[in-house]
């Protein structure tokens, strides 16, 4: 099938492959930024294929995974309050609160919908005008567009029933507070090729001047992923540290202009708590002032939810690469993807999940 078994072919595979073993020369500690890389590394066990002592180590970017657990808990108190549709996409619906998640909450009499788009949500809204409509607006520069102009058009429409639990954030940010962390053992990175396609490759080269690293603007496909780690390693022995784009057919240098201009119409930039990891200085997006009024957390007044995570759970090492999903105590026993204790568990693009489904239980070491 075009645009994917291209972008699979052993062969080009087997050839990128000895171009990273003949370029790499010494121990290295890659970071793929996005959980969607991380899923295809550990599916397509693109890690053990690597030159021995070039290490990938699985970053952040998973945005059920990020979504702080009292998030959660605001959308639990929102979704169980009389009158109200709670929509979101699925995968938010497993993703356990402090006590149950948006599955039971819908089984207790709850009127909790999956939506495909949160322009559909706009859609029950208007079809709704007695209830109060809120769509869980998670993830990152990738998702925002589609929730910011969905607000814009439910202000531009006067749908006042409407309203958006937002819980943006956005990658360069993190990327400072991955590369600040006194334990950060991270050397490169592979950049969210679908975040830059929106927000273009601008943001990174004083990120890579600052921290002296790499950042290279990777795909999701198995060679991209390969072209991604070649041109990083490339550049980790010939000691440059600059912005590379190996996803040049999605991704162009000014991203997506019009989503931009949609994206700085209706939100602004906020601190953001990340799951397990914690606060990061500007690296969330909220409601500008005009549309505020459309936002649920301040409707439904549950801005006083403040939750603690499971003492048990050391997902917060894992996003930050410091240990691997199997290093936790918990791996595999009390916590599965059907009991998941933390939220890299639950989703398929977190690195917990990624770990059990493809088996990974060996021991690696971590320094
Ligand atoms: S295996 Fe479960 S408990 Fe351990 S870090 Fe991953 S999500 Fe948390």
């Amino acid at each position: 099938m075009r645009y994917l078994d291209e972008f699979s072919d052993p062969d080009l595979a087997r050839r990128l492959l000895d171009q990273i073993h003949a370029a790499a020369t010494r121990p290295w500690a890659l970071m793929e930024v996005c959980g969607g890389q991380t899923h295809s590394i550990i599916r397509h066990g693109i890690d053990q294929l690597l030159p021995k002592g070039v290490e990938m180590i699985h970053g952040p970017g998973c945005p059920v995974c990020v979504t702080p657990l009292e998030t959660i808990d605001k959308a639990l108190a929102i979704a169980a309050q009389p009158g109200v549709i709670f929509c979101s996409f699925g995968d938010m619906l497993r993703v356990p609160g402090s006590g149950r998640d948006l599955f039971a909450v819908k089984s207790a009499g709850a009127d909790v919908r999956v939506v495909y788009s949160p322009l559909d949500a706009l859609t029950i809204a208007r079809e709704n005008p007695d209830k109060q409509v809120v769509f869980f607006g998670i993830g990152f520069e990738t998702t925002a567009p589609a929730n910011a102009m969905t607000v814009h058009q439910a202000e531009r429409l006067g749908v006042g029933n409407f309203s958006l639990l937002v819980s943006h954030v956005l990658v360069p940010p993190a990327i400072a507070a991955i590369m600040e962390s006194p334990r950060c053992r991270v050397q490169a990175f592979l950049a969210a090729g679908h975040v830059c396609s929106v927000m273009g490759t601008g943001e990174y080269p004083p990120l890579a001047a600052k921290y002296r690293v790499p950042i290279v603007v990777t795909g999701f496909e198995p060679l991209d992923i390969l072209e991604g780690i070649r041109q990083t390693v490339v550049q980790l022995e010939a000691g440059r540290h600059e912005v590379g784009n190996a996803y040049p057919r999605a991704v162009p240098a000014e991203g997506n202009p019009v989503a931009r201009a949609m994206l700085a119409e209706v939100f602004e930039v906020t601190d953001r708590t990340w799951r397990g990891i914690g606060m990061i200085p500007g690296s969330g997006w909220r409601l500008a002032p005009r549309y505020r009024p459309f936002d649920a957390e301040h409707r439904f007044a549950v801005t006083g939810i403040h939750t603690e995570e499971s003492s048990l759970c050391r997902s917060g090492e894992v996003l930050q690469g410091l240990i691997k999903p199997h290093q936790c105590a918990a791996f595999g026993k009390q916590c599965t993807p059907r009991n998941p204790l933390g939220a890299t568990m639950v989703s398929s693009e977190g690195a917990c999940a990624a770990y059990y489904a493809y088996r990974r239980l060996d021991l690696v070491s971590i320094s």
